[in-house]
């Protein structure tokens, strides 16, 4: 992974001439004055923890285990929104942990929490370090230092039981490693973030994530079976049927927990089986009040297919590389369908009859391969854009279907009256029976203090969604960015409880100190 960008480094690509010109004359995006840093140049903080505290960690996992150089620490600061790009391409390494641990098993985290919660160091649990929330950035004050627990040596499937269709994996298997794994035995996860190359399992649940089929295969949340975790008051081993009346569901405190409660070492996920078919397609819809319509009555009345999504005007208009294709200078709105696994070709006709009967106008397959195609491949262009001097930044929110109107309207305002005259576009790419999320992208040229300037339109975001009445986060999480108003979200009393669970599980409070509890 690129330490300040996104991927795979021989996939960066700079913008070609032609649109950067575009950029320029659409939205006056410029050039930055300063070139980014380089690795060897960012600034860290300095190291506070004690060489007998490094030795004692070592003691624990192995000294090949304890990395302390200045490259594991840059590689391990924060995580993947653009204003983590943004501190890190300016040479501001201060999130940076004073050293990385890799433990082997669940036991060595239990170890290595009782030595950090002895020694008052923060633990920061660390996945794939795709966070966008700031989940990341432990707060250091109070500590003697930071140590970041990296998972990527739990990597292992470690029982697949075909006969409940559960896979039991460790935190530290990436998506795409999982999903390998699991074709061995015909089997998948379908959970299909556009994080998916980088992201691990353990940071899906920790961080309640959302992949793009998820209204074939449900959330992630949805496919949590059962859960192993490490605190440091011991270990909680949950989840030993489908559903239960004992009590309240305690897999649900720990799913979206980001680090704060402990560290996800076991998952037990539902599978299923690899689809024998799949088939994308692209739809036109008049507008975005008419496709959210039409999304509606497919996840009211159904049939719901695997991957449902739509554009509004100006996504469809910027994201199509032939804008014509969907209508000409009426553009409309752009849907993607999706299909896998049994009675495709049903499902689609079924679908397609209510997507025509409320509008909708058939593009055959080439839109919906097209954007199979080219799904993973976003948060590249966003390196190519910060570089030129845009800023594009992605939030998510979601709400009950009577009030998505009033949001999508609020959180653009918001983005406009803050930002000016940026691109603003939006996809709604997760439904459910009462409602649907919200995701907007937003490319504007940077100004004088482009972190600054981005903050203020997200803090407008921020209060635009609270009081529209949508949740700050519907598939990213809390972190730090989104702390203040998840307590808003869940105010005063949600809080203590959040507070006292925190206080039972992690009493000196070492984990992941300032992301999530506000
Ligand atoms: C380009 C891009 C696209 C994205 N697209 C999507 C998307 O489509 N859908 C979506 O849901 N999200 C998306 N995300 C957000 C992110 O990928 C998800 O939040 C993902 O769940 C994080 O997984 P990770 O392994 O990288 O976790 P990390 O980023 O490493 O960690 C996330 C949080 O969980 C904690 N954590 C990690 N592992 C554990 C563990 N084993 N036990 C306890 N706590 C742990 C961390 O401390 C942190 O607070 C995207 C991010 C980027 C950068």
């Amino acid at each position: 992974m690129l330490w300040s960008g996104w991927g795979d480094p021989a996939q960066a690509r700079e913008l070609p001439a032609q649109i950067r010109a575009l950029l320029h004359d659409l939205l006056g995006v410029r050039a930055p004055a300063a070139p980014p840093a380089t690795l060897e140049s960012v600034r860290l903080a300095p190291v506070t923890l004690e060489p007998r505290q490094v030795r004692a960690l070592a003691d624990l996992v192995g000294a090949e285990h304890v990395l302390t150089s200045d490259e594991a620490r840059v590689r391990h600061t924060r995580g993947k929104s653009t204003p983590d790009l943004m501190r890190i391409r300016a040479g501001d390494g201060r999130d940076a942990p004073d050293a990385v641990v890799l433990p082997g098993g669940h036991d060595e985290v239990t170890h290595l929490l009782r030595l950090c919660a002895a020694e008052r160091i923060a633990v920061v649990p660390f996945g794939g370090g795709t966070s966008v929330v700031g989940g990341l950035a432990a707060s250091r004050t109070g500590f003697t230092g930071v140590v970041c627990l990296d998972l990527s040596r739990l990597d292992r499937l470690v029982d697949v039981d075909t006969t409940s269709m559960i896979a039991t994996f460790e935190p530290g298997v990436r998506a795409p490693e999982a999903e390998r794994l699991l074709a061995a035995h015909g089997l998948t996860l379908g959970h299909f973030p556009q994080s998916f190359e980088y992201a691990t399992l353990g940071g899906f649940a920790a961080a309640r994530s959302s992949g793009q089929a998820s209204a074939g295969y449900g959330r992630f949340d949805d496919m949590v079976a059962g859960l192993t975790v490490a605190t440091p008051a011991g270990t909680l081993d949950l989840g030993r049927a489908p559903k239960s009346a004992a009590g309240p569901d305690l897999r649900q405190l720990v799913l979206g927990s980001e680090g704060a409660f402990g560290v996800i070492t076991g998952l037990r996920l539902r599978v299923r089986r690899l689809p024998a078919e799949r088939l994308y397609e692209g739809w036109r819809l008049p507008g975005f009040q008419a496709g959210a319509a039409a999304l509606r009555a497919l996840a009211q009345d159904g049939p719901l297919p695997t991957v449902l999504r739509l554009s509004d005007e100006t996504e469809t208009m910027i994201g199509l590389a032939r804008p014509d294709a969907i209508g000409g200078g009426d553009s409309g709105c752009l849907v993607i369908t999706g299909y896998e696994g049994a009675r495709v070709a049903e499902r689609r006709a079924a679908a397609s009859a209510v997507l025509s009967g409320l509008g909708g106008e058939p593009l055959g397959t080439e839109p919906g391969e097209s954007w199979a195609h080219g799904r993973f491949s976003a948060p590249y262009l966003r390196d190519s854009l910060l570089a030129a001097g845009a800023t594009v930044e992605t939030l998510e929110t979601a709400c009950f279907w009577a009030g998505l109107p009033r949001l999508y309207d609020a959180v653009r305002l918001a983005m406009l009256g803050s930002l000016g005259s940026p691109l603003v576009m939006c996809h709604i790419s997760h439904v459910y029976e009462t409602g649907a999320s919200l995701y907007f992208t937003v490319v504007t040229a940077q100004d004088a203090d482009p972190l600054a300037q981005w903050e203020r339109a997200k803090a407008a975001a921020s209060q635009a969604i609270i009081e529209a009445g949508g949740t700050i986060s519907h598939h990213h999480g809390v972190g730090r960015d989104h702390r203040d108003a998840y307590a808003t979200e869940i105010g005063p009393l949600g809080t203590a409880i959040l507070r006292a669970v925190k206080h039972e599980v992690d009493p000196s409070g070492i984990l992941n100190p300032g992301v999530l509890i506000p």
